[in-house]
């Protein structure tokens, strides 16, 4: 196996790319804000940090225009999304060059009680409250409790991994 020793950043970069390719992850869209101003972006660096109080992590890129509505409204959804759904995973990451609002037009999308967006057609989604943000280079961790839980209709999700969308069926 190739060792790390001795690289340039540049080719460390270039592994590292090619190390978490090799990663699948479960695709999700982080939305905030009522309706008329919201904003969302496809996520896939986050994880589960406790079950007891339920408790996830996610990072967030300081420069995406979600970025300052979980700062101040310290609460967001994570949208879990189902195989087929690439589109809302493309226009979430910026691929049909729309923003804000626009990218809340392709699918169906509600407020949840507690004025958070919600993928109504996801594989679940849950509604987060923010404990605590760690600032790190070019992003920020969020640490959030879940305050809410939404169970879609399919256990199947949707992966990323080797630079495209796969579906997992989890029969
Ligand atoms: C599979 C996958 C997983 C991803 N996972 C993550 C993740 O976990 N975390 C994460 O942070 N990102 C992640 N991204 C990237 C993220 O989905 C995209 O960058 C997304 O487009 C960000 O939303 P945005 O509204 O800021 O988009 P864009 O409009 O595409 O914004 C990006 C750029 O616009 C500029 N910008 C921001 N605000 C404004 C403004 N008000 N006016 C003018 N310009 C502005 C900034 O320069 C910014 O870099 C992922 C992407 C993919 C494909």
């Amino acid at each position: 196996m190739d060792t790390m020793v001795d690289k340039s950043p540049a080719s460390l970069l270039q592994e590292y790319k090619r190390a978490m390719q090799r990663c699948a992850k479960t695709v999700a869209v982080i939305a905030v804000g009522e309706k008329g101003s919201r904003h969302g972006f496809t996520a896939t660096s986050y994880c589960s940090l406790s079950l007891s109080p339920p408790t996830i992590m996610i990072c967030v890129d300081r420069q995406t225009r979600a970025y300052a509505g979980i700062v101040g409204n310290r609460r967001f959804s994570m949208n879990y999304l189902r195989p087929g759904d690439d589109f809302i995973a493309d226009t979430f990451a910026g691929k049909a060059r729309t923003h804000g609002e626009e990218r809340f037009d392709d699918a169906l999308w509600e407020q949840s009680s507690l004025s958070v967006p919600v993928l109504r057609e996801s594989a679940a989604s849950l509604i987060c409250r923010v404990e605590e943000i760690i600032e790190r280079v070019s992003h920020s961790v969020f640490i959030a409790e879940i305050i809410e839980v939404y169970l879609g209709s399919t256990r199947a999700s949707l992966v990323y991994a080797n630079g495209g969308y796969k579906p997992l069926s989890c029969d």
